[in-house]
């Protein structure tokens, strides 16, 4: 009530804002004519002294300082990731190596040159099958991401890495909706205002893998699996076997 006649400045120009203008989903009001370049992290209209990345990227103030870079971060990322997967009954092969790239970088290991859709995170795996020979895993992440958004890539990626290293045969629904549980218990351990807009997010996906994928596979970790990581991949397997014999 109180707010609604103190004059409002734009979120991108920092000038008032007179009559109509457009609003972000964190509440921002920002002029119709000023270009709106959504923070990469958490959604907000970056202003026009934020941080501008090439292909379209931006990062707004909030979120600039808890960038990861450093190896340090990505450890302190990293156990908090292997803490959730413990709570929840699941164990990684050994520590993964954990590199932070470039979107050029992220583009040519992905075969890619789409710069519009550029990948958060990628797993790589292999070296096993020669005389009992461990198979090696590293996991590469895409620059600039906020701890609580790459925490939550690096949870599923590292689910990646466990269903490599196991084997693990599924369909890209539950293979990615698995991996995807993993990035929605990261941001429900965390409960913050940043990771609670995520998990909203991944709730209202509407993409048949990364969304419908995702929730038939949290709603079988939360009745059959019994919150168990491990308990419900084994599910998963025997689901995706019986419709291979249906078909
Ligand atoms: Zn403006
Ligand atoms: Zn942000
Ligand atoms: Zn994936």
């Amino acid at each position: 009530m109180v707010d609604d006649l103190t004059p409002k400045n734009c979120a991108v120009c920092g000038k008032m804002v007179v009559g109509h203008c457009r609003v972000d989903k964190w509440g921002q009001l920002f002029h119709n004519e000023c270009e709106f370049m959504p923070c990469l992290n958490c959604g907000r209209a970056t202003s026009l002294n934020d941080t501008h990345l090439p292909y379209n990227r931006h990062v707004c103030s909030h979120c600039i300082d808890k960038v990861v870079r450093k190896d340090a971060h990505i450890q302190w990322v990293y156990d908090r990731v292997q803490e959730i997967f413990g709570h929840n009954f699941l164990s990684l092969p050994g520590r993964i190596p954990v590199e932070i790239v470039s979107p050029d970088q992220m583009l040519k290991l992905h075969n890619s040159r789409d710069t519009s859709r550029i990948p958060s995170g990628l797993t790589r795996s292999g070296g096993a099958g020669f005389f009992g020979a461990k198979m090696h895993h590293k996991v590469y992440m895409l620059d600039y991401q906020h701890k609580v958004v790459f925490g939550g890539v690096l949870a599923h990626e590292l689910l990646h890495v466990w269903q490599n290293e196991h084997h693990t045969v599924l369909p890209p629904n539950y293979c990615e909706g698995f991996c995807n549980l993993g990035t929605y218990l990261f941001y429900g351990y965390l409960d913050n205002e940043l990771s609670r807009v995520h998990m909203e997010q991944m709730m209202n996906n509407p993409d048949p893998i990364y969304g419908d994928g995702f929730r038939e596979v949290k709603q079988i970790f939360e009745t059959e699996g019994g919150k168990n990581l491990e308990n419900t991949i084994k599910i998963l397997q025997e689901r995706s076997k019986r419709r291979r014999s249906i078909f």
